[in-house]
């Protein structure tokens, strides 16, 4: 979101430059810089013992191919916390040994994705209304369960290499 207006006084922004950052929107009224904001989503894959991945379906979303446990992080969290949350959240699953992969920028949606993989002992999942369907893929499927060239396509190579 680029601040044409400030989201606390309403007074119309001025571009102002910030050293490095160049020119930035600024409020002449409360006197202070509005720099350019975004979400942060954490994307999640889920490994079994037996090497097979958790991908689902959300009930909202298309349905030919499937994607990542994912949402968007909450204030006073730590995108650790939010993945967890957010596994336990859709597919009803406590994970552990939970690594960070690595950051992608979502140019369609303009969020930065925070990317991980965890490990779960259990295999059934308590699936919530948001999501429609959730299966374990053996690694070579779930390369192919999710679209080409996507960032969950990434998230899934990087999971089991
Ligand atoms: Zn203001």
């Amino acid at each position: 979101m680029h601040f044409t207006y400030c989201p606390d006084c309403g007074q119309k922004t001025v571009p102002r430059q910030m050293g490095d950052d160049g020119a930035v929107p600024y409020c002449e009224g409360c006197k202070k810089p509005l720099f350019d904001m975004f979400s942060t989503c954490v994307l999640s894959v889920v490994k079994n013992p037996a090497g097979q991945l958790a991908l689902i379906r959300q009930s909202y979303g298309q349905q030919e191919t499937f994607v990542g446990v994912a949402g968007y992080m909450k204030p006073g969290e730590t995108a650790e916390e939010a993945a967890l949350r957010e596994i336990t959240e859709e597919i009803g699953i406590a994970a552990k040994n939970l690594r960070f992969l690595f950051s992608a920028w979502h140019e369609k949606r303009g969020q930065l994705m925070l990317c991980f993989c965890a490990e779960t002992d259990s295999t059934v999942f308590s699936l919530s209304d948001e999501v429609s369907e959730a299966r374990w893929f053996p690694p070579a499927d779930a390369c192919r369960a999710v679209r080409s060239g996507s960032i969950i396509e990434r998230v899934v190579h990087a999971s089991i290499s």
